[in-house]
């Protein structure tokens, strides 16, 4: 099978990184106890234990849709709702699934520029209704990083974690990028998530350099309770668990999951920094983690489809540029020589 040269439309055209994939080689040597109950899982959880220097609880997801509508599922009755951003994946890419996993639980959508909620718009969202018509507000989802590349700073979880506590919702966080976030941030992820009042994280292998799998981590136990019966019931229980497992271990352990973060985000940075000045060309939103989304003239979008690059104009009708653990740099710096190419051209052609 011929390979193709790389494209930046989605992270998740990357392979499996060496230490993923060393790791399920190690777990492939023999025969392992079937779901769950082998020596992978355990040390994969012990890995995220470690990490986040806590004793949370720790379950293995195929994906991240799967993971996102569980965790909300177990912080939810039917008859409640979840806050969240208007371009939140929950919303915009899971087929409403969290409702389907959660019988019914209402996303409740605040507008926001870029994917990031406010205390304000929390505190709004939760205190508009509170007769018995309409569901009750139960628990907050924040993605870190925003689906378009915005970082959260940790003042900023803790103060919308501060309001989650005030009015009795639970906070969950969409970390299919969470890697990212930390590359950036360069804090610990305890201190993203349970030191600033995340209850719960998913946290994204997928995007992070493994071939499949999401870890979801309760950092209050109690929440937990029965999540191994979901997952089983939504076929997210697999047999051969430790190659769900293995992987972790290996960029855990390894400090993978943090390089190929920071790799990823500096990939982003160098287009957006070499691309900035170019007339008719604009950066939608601010770059802070692996994503660049470049507002320009259909003309010049048109020119760079005929260079053969391959991005998503989903949101704004802007490019979008995701950046890989694996982004080869010769590659990176030819798309950033087609950028300049084809918004030069277009300067060039008379008004
Ligand atoms: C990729 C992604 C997910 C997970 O998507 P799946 O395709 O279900 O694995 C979840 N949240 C965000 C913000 C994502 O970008």
């Amino acid at each position: 099978m011929p390979h193709t040269a790389q494209q930046f439309a989605s992270d998740n055209y990357a392979g499996i990184c060496p230490e993923a994939w060393d790791a399920m080689a190690q777990a492939n040597r023999g025969h392992a106890p079937a779901y769950g109950d082998d020596p992978w899982t355990d040390a994969a959880a012990d890995a995220f234990r470690r990490l986040f220097d806590t004793d949370c609880e720790v379950f293995f997801a195929f994906n991240g849709t799967a993971a996102n509508s569980l965790a909300l599922a177990a912080l939810c009755q039917s008859y409640h709702s979840v806050i969240c951003s208007s371009s939140a994946h929950v919303e915009t890419d899971e087929c409403g699934a969290p409702e389907f996993f959660s019988n019914g639980s209402k996303l409740l959508v605040a507008q926001t520029a870029d994917g990031k909620l406010t205390p304000q718009a929390v505190r709004a969202l939760a205190t508009s209704r509170s007769d018995i018509h309409f569901p009750k507000t139960r628990a907050v989802t924040i993605t870190q990083p925003t689906e378009t590349g915005q970082v959260y700073t940790i003042a900023e979880i803790e103060a919308l974690s501060a309001t989650c506590r005030e009015l009795g919702l639970r906070l969950h966080m969409d970390g299919a990028r969470f890697a990212n976030a930390c590359a950036t941030l360069g804090c610990s992820p305890a201190a993203m998530t349970w030191q600033a009042g995340v209850d719960v994280l998913c946290f994204g292998g997928t995007k992070n350099g493994m071939g499949v799998g999401e870890a979801i981590l309760f950092f209050d136990r109690a929440l937990a309770q029965d999540f191994d019966y979901r997952c089983k019931q939504a076929g997210q229980l697999a047999s051969k668990m430790r190659f769900l497992a293995a992987p972790w271990v290996g960029l855990l352990d390894s400090g993978a999951w943090v390089r190929n973060a920071a790799h990823a985000n500096a990939c982003a940075q160098r287009v957006a920094q070499r691309v900035a000045d170019l007339p008719g060309i604009g950066l939608m939103f601010p770059v802070e983690a692996n994503a660049v989304f470049l507002q320009a003239p259909e003309s010049v979008l048109a020119g760079l489809r005929e260079r053969g690059w391959r991005f998503y104009t989903f949101i704004g009708g802007g490019a979008r540029f995701m950046f890989a653990w694996d982004a080869d740099p010769d590659r990176v710096e030819a798309l950033i020589a087609d950028i300049r190419a084809a918004a030069l051209a277009e300067d060039l052609v008379p008004a």
